[in-house]
């Protein structure tokens, strides 16, 4: 086992996240920190040294067991299931007020973990966390139901909206806090409880999330906290007194809970993979769309499911938007993710760089060709660099222009006419996100409706908003997270017939 002290972690974090970094991990059920039930633990590691930060608890099946008691007692007997929905708003709002009171911390936790820069881990994770459970902090005394004209006569008819019930919450380790957010937020709304598993590459921000809960008031159960591995999720997917799952990560996991789900008839929704094509059109503003083509591949290295991993240029524009692509991506920044000079961070593994160099690879065993990066940089580090990528090809069919990277990895082409890159941008098994750049009003809009995807980004890309539905078409998921569509995922419809 590694051994981790105070001592150990970088000098750059502050005194709060590095008190909590350094403590015991245990799992979050109920009120109590437990060691997993057979003593296991994992390590963490800072993605951009490779050094390992903490020492975590490692749920398994037993674990499992007591998180989802713990959480179906909460639901159906503890002060939650009776606390009235203006009870359900004070708390979310004091979690969301308990968690920007420590937003540095959190943003210095999760740079840390998952490697990303502090200043993105602060702006987009933290203040998106906050703001997502603010946006839900209003949904709970809004939530109703109708009184239905029937034909019968002496009838009462009505619908109640009532919460699902236990909640397992699976989230990915790209944007762990956020992701996390945006799970809690719809079902505390509803009324639900939860056993949350995070990834294991970046258990802790969750972690603290959860004693934080406790902190401001919610009942024991209501929240539970399980680090762990795939098996911990697994365990958690199979167990029978779960009533829905939500899971945000790889499409080939999606698919198994999606047939697991299907065959218990559990709730689900599923965010999984994209391939996300970004389209200039000849009339763009060229500089604009530059820009945003950059941001939207490299932003968190790469590593957002929703990232414009797949860019189609006009044939008359190609050669110059290549050039100004090539110089940014060779002027980026790459470091730690707690020096507030980064730009780009390591990718969360060695797994993830391996995977993403096997990719890079291959583009060029099949012929691709690379305009910028194209390598792992910054060995000395011990951390999980890849500089940012650029690839040419005329083909739609290699496997860098089909498969999800995950990556620092742009993947460009040529093409002629509106109807052909329409055509070939809807031509994959992912219908996440999709991106136009013009000036023209009447393109912009007839591509949007063209486009098979979940979002479609008009002269910007990757906006997120708590309001704004978010989820795939096709391969890339089932269901929509945020805004009311959200929210109904975590509730069932009963339908009450009176006599009168
Ligand atoms: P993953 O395996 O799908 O992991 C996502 C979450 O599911 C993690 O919490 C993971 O736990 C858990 N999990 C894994 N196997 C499970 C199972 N059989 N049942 C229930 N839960 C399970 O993703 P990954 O292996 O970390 O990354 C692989 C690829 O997935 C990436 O290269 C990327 O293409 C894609 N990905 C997509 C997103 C997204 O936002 N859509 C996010 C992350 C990754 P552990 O991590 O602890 O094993
Ligand atoms: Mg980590």
């Amino acid at each position: 086992m590694t051994t981790i002290s105070a001592d150990t972690l970088p000098d750059a974090l502050g005194a709060s996240a590095r008190a909590f970094i350094s403590q015991t991990h245990r799992l979050l059920i109920g009120e109590e920190r437990l060691e997993a039930a057979d003593g296991q633990t994992f390590t963490t590691l800072d993605p951009s040294s490779g050094l390992a930060i903490a020492e975590v608890a490692q749920a398994g099946a037993e674990d499992v067991a007591r998180a989802v008691a713990a959480a179906r007692e909460a639901f159906s007997s503890g002060p939650w299931s009776t606390m009235p929905a203006s009870g359900r708003e004070r708390l979310m709002l004091a979690l969301a007020a308990a968690i920007e009171e420590r937003a540095e911390e959190f943003a210095q936790i999760e740079s840390l973990d998952n490697g990303k820069p502090v200043g993105l881990a602060q702006y987009v994770d933290v203040n998106g966390a906050v703001g997502h459970l603010r946006y839900f902090a209003g949904w709970p005394t809004k939530i109703e139901g109708s009184v239905l004209p029937v034909t019968a006569p002496d009838m009462l008819c009505y619908t109640r909206r009532e919460a699902v019930g236990v909640c397992a919450q699976i989230v990915p380790w790209n944007f762990p806090l956020l992701m996390t957010a945006w799970k809690l937020g719809p079902a505390l709304a509803a009324g639900c409880t939860i056993v949350l598993k995070p990834a294991e590459q970046t258990p802790l921000s969750a972690l603290r999330l959860g004693e934080l809960a406790l902190e401001v008031g919610f009942p024991p159960g209501v929240l539970n906290v399980l680090t762990g591995d795939g098996s911990t999720g697994a365990a958690l997917v199979d167990h029978p007194d779960v009533d829905k799952i939500a899971f945000t990560g790889s499409t080939a996991v999606g698919r198994e809970i999606g047939a697991k789900a299907g065959k218990a008839l559990k709730r689900v929704t599923l965010e999984l993979g994209g391939k996300s094509p970004n389209v200039i059109l000849p009339d763009a503003d060229v500089a604009a769309a530059i820009k945003g083509s950059f941001q939207a591949i490299y932003f968190n290295s790469g590593q957002a499911c929703n990232a414009g991993s797949r860019l189609f240029v006009p044939a008359e524009r190609y050669d110059e938007v290549m050039g100004a692509l090539a110089e940014a991506a060779g002027a980026a920044r790459l470091g730690p993710g707690l020096d507030p000079d980064t730009q780009l961070g390591p990718l969360v593994s060695a797994e993830q760089q391996e995977r993403v160099m096997g990719y890079i690879d291959a583009g060029r065993a099949e012929g691709a060709e690379v305009l910028a990066g194209g390598s792992s940089t910054l060995a000395d580090s011990g951390g999980y660099f890849v500089a940012p990528t650029l690839f040419s090809t005329t083909s739609d069919e290699l496997r860098i222009s089909r498969e999800e990277i995950f990556g620092p990895v742009l993947v460009a082409s040529p093409y002629d006419t509106l109807e052909e890159v329409a055509e070939r941008a809807n031509a994959g098994e992912y219908g996440l996100a999709a991106g136009v750049w013009t000036r023209d009003v009447s393109s912009a809009h007839r591509l949007a409706a063209m486009l098979r995807a979940g979002s479609v980004y008009i002269n910007t890309w990757g906006a997120v908003d708590p309001s704004a539905p978010f989820g795939g078409f096709k391969s890339s998921g089932i269901g929509r997270e945020h805004g009311h569509d959200g929210l109904d995922a975590y509730l069932e419809t009963k339908t009450v017939w009176s006599a009168l």
